[in-house]
């Protein structure tokens, strides 16, 4: 097993685990973005969001809920960013989904969401949305 995140999730390496239940696994961030930024697994080794199971899905968002409030409480942060690198081109480090909780306090320096994003559009939102209804139909 080359996954570093299976590893963790086996017991084979270790990590600061905070929580751990049949389907997800939840521990504290090697090279912290901040104080608490914890990042939470699926079990299962599965690259993208979308190719997790529907019950494990569930499972592993409601981790990451029960994890939020605490997290911030213990750091004493605000609020907190939770995002997911979700394939090679966002930069995603490793192959196995994990979402990050990443503690924030007001002045931090670090952007929002839309900071990430330079490009822009080059479709209207309505025709988008047209083929994404159609998609899931
Ligand atoms: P990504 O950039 O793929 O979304 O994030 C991967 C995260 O995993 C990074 O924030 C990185 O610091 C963290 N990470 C990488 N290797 C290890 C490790 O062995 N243990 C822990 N706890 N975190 C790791
Ligand atoms: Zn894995």
């Amino acid at each position: 097993m080359s996954c570093i995140f299976c590893r963790i999730a086996a017991a084979e390496i270790p990590a600061e685990i905070i929580a751990q239940d049949d389907h997800t696994v939840a521990f504290l961030d090697i090279s912290p973005l901040a104080d608490g930024h914890a990042v939470v697994i699926p079990r299962r080794h599965v690259a993208r969001l979308e190719d997790i199971p529907p019950a494990e899905v569930d499972a592993l968002f409601r981790t990451v809920a029960t994890l939020a409030g605490p997290v911030r409480r213990v750091v004493g942060a605000a609020g907190s960013t939770i995002g997911i690198n979700n394939g090679d081109a966002t930069g995603q480090t490793i192959p196995h989904v994990h979402v990050h909780i990443v503690p924030r306090w007001p002045g931090d320096g670090a952007g929002s969401v839309h900071t990430i994003f330079r490009a822009g559009t080059r479709r209207p939102v309505a025709e988008v949305g047209k083929e994404i209804r159609k998609a899931l139909a």
